[in-house]
């Protein structure tokens, strides 16, 4: 069977929401999930030691991901090298819960030449947020064309179309599926290719199995599925 694999998980524990590596387990299993990207909660005062303690429940099944506010600087340049030195394969931004335009290299540039630098993945929430829209993701993939995004959410709810449009021109940015609708997931399938998907589910803060039921029906074929659902990404983080 093809490797199926959730790029969208949050771990640890912040105000009204908690996952541990355990719990995600669980959650895969049920669903007959192999693998899940972990990365912590972003909210207030985070760390990507949450991750290690998640991972331990099954290393071979978590994969790593940290996350950093760029606000931070020199901090988060530094712990995206510690993180990557102990096996982190991908990095999460969140620009709208921290503040800044994902556009702007000033501030962003130092941590996206450090992820360039040791060839991670980048998932960003990509809601249709002003910090976040669309455009904000084609200036930065302009600008570092040989790091892969994924714009989480993939432009839900107002920004959809644009970010089908956006996505369809710029070769080094997917769309993942968390929380989007059937409907959005298979137009997106339908107007850039399966090859431009990725499925995630943002657990715990979903119905786990729905998230990966849905699949099946929004991809449009098995084929397609299978790509979206784990191969596309695979491909990306050299897991295939
Ligand atoms: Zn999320």
């Amino acid at each position: 069977m093809p490797l199926t694999l959730d790029a969208h998980n949050h771990v640890g524990v912040r105000h009204g929401a908690s996952q541990t590596g355990a719990e995600l387990l669980d959650r895969i299993d049920t669903a007959g999930v192999d693998l899940a990207c972990a990365f912590p909660f972003v909210e207030g005062v985070f760390s990507n030691d949450d991750v290690d303690a998640a991972r331990a429940a099954d290393p071979d099944r978590i994969v790593p991901f940290l996350a950093v506010n760029p606000w931070q600087r020199d901090e988060a340049v530094a712990e995206i090298h510690r993180r990557a030195d102990k096996g982190y394969r991908g990095l999460k931004l969140h620009p709208t819960i921290h503040g800044y335009h994902l556009s702007d290299l000033g501030l962003v540039g130092p941590v996206l030449d450090a992820v360039r630098e040791r060839g991670l993945v980048v998932i960003c929430h990509g809601a249709s947020d002003l910090y976040n829209a669309p455009p904000e993701f084609a200036r930065v993939c302009r600008a570092y064309p040989e790091v892969p995004f994924l714009m989480a959410h993939s432009g839900t709810f107002w920004s959809h179309d644009q970010a089908v449009e956006i996505a369809g021109e710029t070769p080094n940015l997917y769309l993942e599926t968390a929380r989007v609708p059937v409907f959005e997931v298979a137009t997106s399938v339908k107007e850039i290719g399966p090859e431009k998907v990725i499925w995630g589910t943002d657990s715990p803060f979903v119905d786990y199995t729905f998230e990966f039921e849905k699949m099946a029906r929004a991809a449009g074929s098995e084929d397609a599925r299978q790509m979206v659902c784990g191969g596309n990404l695979a491909r990306l983080l050299g897991l295939d």
